[in-house]
Parts: C-alpha cells; structure tokens; sequence
C-alpha cells in the first residue's frame, strides 16, 4: 500500500498522499531558497514567523521548541544563532526565574517583513483554482488536519476569533483589554486577538478553514 512506490500507486488517496507529500517539498525548497539569500537556516526562518505572530505569553524557548517539534535544547540553539545576528533578545520573567521570554529586535521586525511572502507562490497557485476545487480543497485539508491533530502529529496555531474560550467585549472598561480568554482566565487587548495561539480550539460556528 506504500504510495512511495510508483508501481503501487494505485489508489485516489495514495496518489492525493504524494501529492501533498510534494507539495510539503515545495514548501521546504522554498523556506530553504530564502534562507539561502538571507543567510538563514529554515528553523531560524520559522523562529522569527514564530515570534512576530504568535501571542506573548508563548513567546519562550519552550514555545519555540513546540512550535518546532524539536528539544528544548535544539530551540535554545536556533535562538542563539539570532540572538548572534541581533535579531533575537532573551530575558527572565521576574515572576518565574526559570522561563525565557524571547523578543524580536528591530533587526528581527524588519527580517520578518522580508520573509512573510515565502508561500505566495504556493497561495497564488491555489488561487488560480476553480472556486468550487477551492471549496473542495479547503474543506478536505481542514478535515485530513483535525484528524492528525487528534492524533497528535500537528499542532494548529490560531487566533482568537472564532475560539471558543473567546469572550468578545465582555470587560470594555478594562485598560488591559475589553475581551477575555477563559482558558487562560486573563483579559486579552484587541492586537493580541489577532495572533497565533497553541491553545485555540475552534468554536461550533467556525468559518470553514479555521480551526
Ligand atoms: S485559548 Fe482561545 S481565546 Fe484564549 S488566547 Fe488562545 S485563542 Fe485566544
């Protein structure tokens, strides 16, 4: 039943197999390419994307090395080699000595401006798509990811909306942020609702596509 087998790729679903096989190809060539004009290693490239979109809390070697799925200290490592280029930052959380808080410096804000269009390429061939293969496309990658999430191997980052820990506007006098996250039982400020977050699980009514 191996798809990588060209003899035995018989079936529809091997043969979809392969296919997002090469596309994850692509998309590796791509992260590479750039690295290589940027004089980055892919992980370093993820790092900084890392950094720049996901919610502050999550911004720590920890954080990193999960959104890596690599060891702590394999994250420690990609960090130092930024913090080398000056485009990373650590410090210590005074409440809790042992977490490490990672921050973009001006240097890193600005390498990630040139680095947020790496999957242009792959986006434009997907739109130049019917919109009902689009339709087609989007519902049965939403489905193939739940699944493997549920099992463990993919982990989805998302933003607050369309969460079902979101509460919208239930604090709108709070200087730290008029909406609330339950999971975390904390206020959350409107930029940060708009970033990735580890711990998002989709509400009944989420757009298809999120989630
Ligand atoms: S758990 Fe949900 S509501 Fe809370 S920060 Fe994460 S995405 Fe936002």
């Amino acid at each position: 039943m191996s798809p990588f087998n060209p003899a035995r790729r018989s079936t529809r679903s091997g043969r979809i197999t392969i296919a997002l096989y090469r596309i994850s190809q692509a998309i590796y060539y791509l992260f590479r390419d750039r690295g290589k004009t940027r004089r980055l290693s892919p992980a370093q490239i993820q790092a900084l994307l890392f950094l720049r979109y996901v919610r502050p809390g999550v911004r720590t070697i920890g954080g990193l090395a999960e959104r890596l799925g690599v060891s702590y200290a394999t994250a420690s490592d990609v960090v130092d080699a930024l913090e080398r280029k000056e485009m990373v930052t650590r410090s210590v959380v005074p409440e809790d000595l042992r977490t490490v808080m990672l921050t973009l410096s001006t240097a890193g804000e600005r390498e990630v401006t040139l680095l947020d269009d790496i999957l242009d390429e792959i986006e434009l061939e997907i739109a130049s798509l019917p919109d009902a293969d689009q339709e087609a496309l989007l519902r049965a990658t939403r489905s193939i990811i739940r699944r493997l999430q549920e099992r463990g191997y993919v982990k989805v980052y998302e933003m607050c909306w369309g969460c079902q820990f979101f509460q919208q506007n239930v604090h709108p006098d709070d200087p730290r942020g008029p909406h609330h996250c339950a999971y975390m039982d904390a206020p959350l400020a409107e930029p940060h609702t708009y970033l990735e977050c580890p711990d998002h699980v989709p509400s009944e009514e989420t757009e298809p596509g999120r989630g």
